[in-house]
């Protein structure tokens, strides 16, 4: 095979992986959000259980102090008592006292509701707190495969290149001019094999005498149409 066409079939396939090392390493991000989403997700149900423990918490409180009130008022009524002079008197104090004290029963059962409300929001709050924790160590995990994973792909990236400054050294400047120019403007593949007349470039046939040249391999050849240089690969 000509020296030169050997040297650009092999610059190709280098030029080709870095391009794809490239991509996988563009797409590392994007795997993280998998691993993100449920995260979040789980991180805005735990706040949305807090809110409503402390909103409740809250409630309880102010019912808990409408009650002290209640019993308050009860204990300054009842040591008024003895200042009581008539019957009817006493029996509408007495109904004052009642109605306070039914008053301050139903906001202690209110309490009470919210206790056990309470309780479960507790229950609730911690299974949450464990699932955000564990979404939380998969998904720094997650990040630590892909910070090594990246690593990874950046060295064998870097050996590519060194590889690739060796092949450029031994290209004619401007065949190489040529094929960065066809590289940049083809879609990062500026050489390509034939077969049954045809280039893979751009699919198009090659003529019959052209394509016997080609097929000696002795000689650079760019296709007419796609103008990527072509090759012939022993089958
Ligand atoms: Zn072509």
């Amino acid at each position: 095979m000509n020296e030169q066409l050997k040297l650009l079939v092999e610059l190709q396939e280098i030029d080709s992986s870095i391009l794809s090392i490239a991509d996988k390493i563009e797409s590392l991000p994007g795997q993280l959000e998998q691993y993100k989403a449920p995260f979040k997700e789980a991180s805005n149900a735990l706040q949305k259980v807090k809110a409503q423990f402390d909103a409740l918490t809250k409630n309880k409180k102010n019912k808990e102090l409408e009650a002290e009130e209640l019993q308050e008022k009860i204990n300054k009524l009842k040591s008024k008592g003895k200042d009581i002079k008539t019957n009817k008197e006493y029996e509408a104090y007495l109904k004052e006292i009642e109605g306070f004290e039914k008053e301050k029963f139903k906001i202690e059962d209110e309490v009470l509701v919210m206790m056990e409300a309470l309780e479960a929001h507790t229950k609730n709050s911690q299974k949450e707190e464990i699932k955000v924790k564990n979404l939380e160590e998969e998904l720094k995990h997650q990040e630590k495969m892909l910070e090594d994973e990246k690593a990874k792909f950046h060295a064998e990236m870097e050996m590519f290149k060194t590889k690739r400054k060796e092949f450029v050294a031994k290209i004619e400047s401007d065949v190489y001019e040529q094929y960065m120019n066809l590289l940049k403007r083809s879609g990062g593949v500026a050489v390509v094999q034939t077969k049954n007349e045809i280039c893979f470039g751009c699919n198009t046939n090659i003529p019959p005498q052209q394509y016997n040249d080609i097929k000696k391999n002795e000689n650079i050849f760019n296709c007419y149409y796609c103008k990527r240089f072509l090759y012939y690969k022993e089958q």
